[in-house]
């Protein structure tokens, strides 16, 4: 018998991305299902584990939310240090987000010497209506940059799984 406590792997995976762009709701949907309409403001770093199972090894993600690393500067370096994933996400509905992509790309690379796995994800795919990026513009983004694309709501959950489980697979692809 093994306990829940037990793991083949453990990635260490961080996301980053704008303020209010869905950082933490895309985290709780992932792991407990969980959304919430208000803005709760992330103190220091949050954490939250899921395992996963790819080929019968037992996967634990371990998923870093950039609690006001948006602000404190001072803290990036332990934030990525032993990431083997990210996650940058952007608002489908708000411009300013998506141009910021680029600075966090290059955050990643200044902070992290091991070749970490990224994903671009475009969040609020519920919010059609108010779109100002499309798709085709953020997947030339992400294939130019040779990273993978998605976009999801943390709202109604759609692709929020298949994000994580995308990432993961290809960080465990290489171990
Ligand atoms: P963070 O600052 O990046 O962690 O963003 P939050 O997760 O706190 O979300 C900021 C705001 O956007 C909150 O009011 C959320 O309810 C809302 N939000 C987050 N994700 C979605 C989404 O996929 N769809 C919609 N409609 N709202 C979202
Ligand atoms: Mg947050």
């Amino acid at each position: 018998m093994r306990n829940s406590d037990d793991y083949d792997y453990q990635y260490k995976i961080v996301i980053i991305g704008d303020s209010g762009v869905g950082k933490t709701n895309i985290m709780t949907q992932f792991t407990r299902g969980e959304f919430s309409e208000e803005t709760k403001t992330t103190v220091g770093v949050e954490f939250a584990n899921k395992q996963l199972v790819i080929d019968d090894k037992i996967i634990k993600a371990q998923l870093w939310d950039t609690a006001g690393q948006e602000r404190y500067r001072a803290i990036i370096s332990s934030y990525y240090k032993g990431a083997s994933g990210a996650l940058i996400v952007f608002d489908i509905t708000k411009q300013s987000t998506f141009d910021n992509v680029d600075r966090w790309m290059k955050e990643i690379q200044e902070s992290t010497s091991n070749d970490i796995s990224i994903i671009l994800v475009g969040n609020k795919s519920d919010l059609r209506h108010l779109r100002q990026i499309s798709s085709d513009v953020s997947s030339s983004y992400a294939s130019k940059h040779k990273i993978a694309f998605l976009e999801t709501s943390a709202k109604d959950g759609s692709n929020v799984h298949q994000a994580f489980n995308q990432l993961i697979n290809e960080i465990h692809s290489k171990n």
